[in-house]
């Protein structure tokens, strides 16, 4: 018999949100569920899903904002539950190698990622995944239903599920955390990301709910200030970048060793091929915009600025 005790939980009206360690910071996050009259649906699973109970391995239906290691970590709990993920992720909820492509890390790092997620995040593919795509429905009774917003940047596929009619909005990742954005694996889309960010205060909420740390928000201004704080990450990301190819002309490989996003004693398997990813997607818009140029050894430099 477990003796676990049920994580803390905020309810609002069929809504449940179970916080995870640290109000969901990496590597946990916060459970989502929504019981309607006809059926019981958890949004994503975190690993604090392994620590509610019945509350959540009743569930029917698992439908993921996106997919991530982070995300699918008590998927193994529920196998007869049917698992919904946006067509732009299915490959990555299916398989192992769709995963490996999502990320798009070197063969080294996916390596040691896959030990790491299949013990700490219980990790197992779900080969009976079924997509679903923007604008969908999820009836669950009583006039209770889930619509998803394709709300890509972080991955292709990344959604934000809004309970209606309460208007509670699951961000998932869009998480405004002092972090700021994540854009560091292959499907991540900078300017998806802008897009997404300068469209998700439109959503009908008053309530929004975020995967990792900030937790629940339930003040208008209180959200329009945090997202505004995370969106002004990027372009603080961009002027720093700027600031040190105007110092000199850099490579690649001295980029990511400085660092964009992570502090220098923050270590992940994963870091430098997200530092990657990410200064790669800021110097292809600088360079667009005309304003680094990239010389013929290949590194990068800035032009004197507008
Ligand atoms: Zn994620």
């Amino acid at each position: 018999m477990s003796t676990t005790t049920s994580p803390p939980h905020a309810e609002f009206g069929p809504v449940t949100v179970y916080f995870g360690e640290k109000t969901g910071k990496y590597p946990d996050g916060n459970q989502v569920t929504v019981r309607g009259r006809d059926a019981l649906v958890a949004f994503d699973t975190p690993i604090v899903a392994n620590r509610i109970g019945a509350a959540f391995d009743a569930a029917d239906l698992v439908i993921l904002g996106h997919v991530h290691e982070d995300h699918m970590a008590g998927l193994h709990r529920v196998p007869r539950a049917q698992v919904h993920v946006h067509e732009a992720d299915l490959a990555a909820a299916r398989s192992w190698d769709g995963l490996a492509r999502h990320y798009g890390y070197t063969p080294e790092v996916l390596a040691g990622l896959k030990l790491k997620i299949e013990q700490q995040f219980h990790y197992a593919p779900r080969p009976d995944a079924v997509a679903y795509r923007d604008g969908a429905e999820w009836p669950l009774g009583g006039g209770v239903r889930v619509r998803a917003i394709h709300m890509p940047g972080h991955t292709a596929g990344h959604c934000v599920l809004l309970v209606e009619p309460q208007g509670v909005a699951f961000i998932g990742d869009i998480d405004l955390s002092g972090f700021g954005p994540y854009y560091g694996d292959a499907t991540s889309s900078l300017a998806d990301f802008r897009r997404s960010l300068a469209h998700i205060g439109e959503l009908p909420a008053s309530v929004w709910i975020t995967s990792h740390h900030k937790g629940v928000i339930t003040d208008r201004a209180k959200f329009d200030a945090m997202l505004a704080a995370f969106t002004a990450r990027i372009d603080e990301r961009e002027s720093r970048l700027l600031e040190m190819l105007g110092q000199a002309a850099r490579s690649m490989e001295e980029l990511v060793r400085t660092r964009l996003l992570y502090p220098p004693e923050h270590d992940d398997l994963w870091v430098d091929c997200a530092e990657r990813r990410s200064i790669g997607l800021h110097l292809d818009e600088l360079i667009a915009r005309g304003r680094v140029v990239r010389l013929d050894d290949g590194r990068y430099r800035a032009l004197a600025g507008r």
